[in-house]
């Protein structure tokens, strides 16, 4: 049996703020505003990986009003919920992401990316890719007021 997910995160850019994608910290004049560190790429992997699942989503699991998450690391989220996913007999074939920001660009830091997000997940790093692209001016994202990811995993089912 496998399963197809999807994951989609927004959040607004601000002064002030780390910009972290996939547990790397991007040099930049502006940072994901957020609960936790806002890094919205592993926002999206979370959701594509338990909507694959069937389990939830990272709004149930990790709620913005939860003090527990204020802050929150969100590599250590994104173990805590591919734990859940394994556990259930699930494991990752691939993962394909698409960050949309309007700067800096991504290229020079997608293999860190790709390692970081790999290695919390605990699979080879040639199964989940990573690409940037802008919105062409156009919108809050093309403004540079808010980055934008979008992910899809593909699970399968190794136990009975
Ligand atoms: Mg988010």
């Amino acid at each position: 049996m496998i399963r197809i997910g999807l994951g989609k995160d927004l959040h607004r850019l601000v002064e002030g703020r780390p910009f972290v994608v996939g547990g790397v910290n991007i040099p930049s004049e502006r940072g994901e505003l957020g609960h936790s560190d806002g890094d919205v790429l592993s926002h999206a992997v979370i959701d594509a990986l338990l909507g694959a699942a069937g389990i939830g989503d990272i709004g149930e699991f990790f709620p913005s009003n939860d003090l527990q998450w204020k802050d929150a690391n969100s590599i250590e989220l994104l173990k805590e919920s591919v734990e859940r996913v394994y556990q259930r007999g699930w494991r990752i074939i691939n993962i394909d992401c698409i960050l949309t920001c309007e700067s800096p660009k991504l290229l020079p830091y997608r293999q860190h990316i790709r390692e970081s997000l790999a290695t919390a997940l605990q699979i080879p790093v040639d199964r989940i890719f990573v690409k940037g692209k802008t919105n062409e001016k156009v919108d809050a994202v093309g403004a540079g007021l808010a980055v934008e990811a979008l992910v899809v995993c593909l699970l399968e089912h190794v136990q009975s």
